[in-house]
């Protein structure tokens, strides 16, 4: 763990009844990083940040919270924390104002201090006009912002988001991620969602869940280089069989994709010269040799459904 890490885990675990829903799970979250928690519904994301945001308690493991032990000490801890939910706790029939006001209260904050946190995060979350709007008369999107500024009223280092943009049409879930990309300036923010592209919008870290597991960390950069896919695309006029194909050095599976086009699959370094000299010799004419990379996507469905290279 390092220093500067606003969030340490090592080790979490849950279990409900049978299902291990979060198995071992470690990672660090620095400051003016924002980390997506990326995975198909069930994975383990709301029970990983449940216990992050100390709501639930867990079966294993140690969560450091800006250096305070979330279980031993949870009160600093969770002061640390800024935690939207799934689900955010609102009262429709509260103003905004009173909405915040109530929140700011739970936070123990005196009435001066309130007044001076309800502008700051109003004017953060774009929430300025509209503090005597009844919560329940405003769009799903506007309600989030208010949720999210629940969540800020503590100034936290650390905010954790449980799918902030569901539900969201796309104008409202582009205005919440810009929004959760400038909190992220000076914060750590963890987001769960299930969405890729939100991860390639928002997010500077993404970690794959699958049962309970995480199957990649790292940098969003990281997860297309360290994944990139070993494939020649070619377009022959007169192909040979798919045999031939298969049996060039390091191929390990021949995609026919039509028109006298194929993905070779290799292992190692690509087979370009190999088919270039057979292509000459047997007369293929040759008009197409293409690497391919994987896609984000491909890479994603491979890592949440655990097919191909994935582990
Ligand atoms: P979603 O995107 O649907 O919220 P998720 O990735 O957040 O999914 P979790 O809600 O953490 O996943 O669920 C992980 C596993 O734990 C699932 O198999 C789920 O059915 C199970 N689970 C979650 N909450 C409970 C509970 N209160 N009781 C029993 N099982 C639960």
């Amino acid at each position: 763990m390092t220093g500067e890490a606003v969030v340490a885990v090592e080790g979490l675990s849950r279990r409900y009844g049978q299902t291990q829903a979060v198995d071992a799970v470690s990672f660090t979250l620095e400051r003016a990083q924002i980390l997506g928690f990326l995975g198909l519904n069930g994975a383990g994301k709301s029970t990983t940040m449940r216990m992050l945001a100390g709501v639930l308690a867990p079966d294993a493991g140690r969560i450091l919270i800006n250096g305070t032990d979330l279980l031993d000490q949870p009160r600093p801890a969770k002061q640390a924390i800024g935690y939207l939910p799934e689900q955010p706790p609102l009262y429709r029939e509260l103003t905004v104002d009173e909405q915040l006001h109530y929140s700011a209260g739970l936070h123990r904050l005196d009435r001066a201090a309130s007044r001076q946190a309800m502008a700051r995060v109003k004017e953060q979350c774009g929430l300025t006009n509209v503090g005597r709007r009844l919560t329940g008369n405003l769009s799903k999107g506007y309600r989030q912002r208010v949720g999210i500024a629940q969540a800020l009223l503590h100034d936290p280092p650390v905010l954790i988001l449980d799918e902030p943009t569901v539900g969201l049409d796309p104008i409202q879930a582009g205005e919440i991620r810009a929004l959760i990309c400038e909190l992220g300036r000076e914060r750590g923010v963890i987001l769960s969602t299930h969405l890729l592209s939100e991860v390639q919008a928002t997010c500077s870290h993404v970690q794959i869940m699958r049962a309970g597991r995480l199957v990649f960390a790292g940098a969003l950069a990281e997860l297309q280089q360290q994944r990139q896919s070993a494939c020649l695309r070619i377009g022959l006029n007169a192909p040979p069989l798919v045999a031939e194909l298969a049996r060039l050095p390091a191929v390990t599976q021949v995609e026919s994709l039509g028109g006298g086009r194929f993905r070779l699959h290799h292992a190692g370094a690509a087979p370009t010269q190999a088919v270039l000299d057979q292509a000459r010799a047997d007369g293929w004419e040759l008009w197409e040799l293409t690497p391919e990379q994987a896609s984000l996507e491909r890479i994603f469905v491979e890592l949440t459904l655990g097919r191909g290279t994935a582990e």
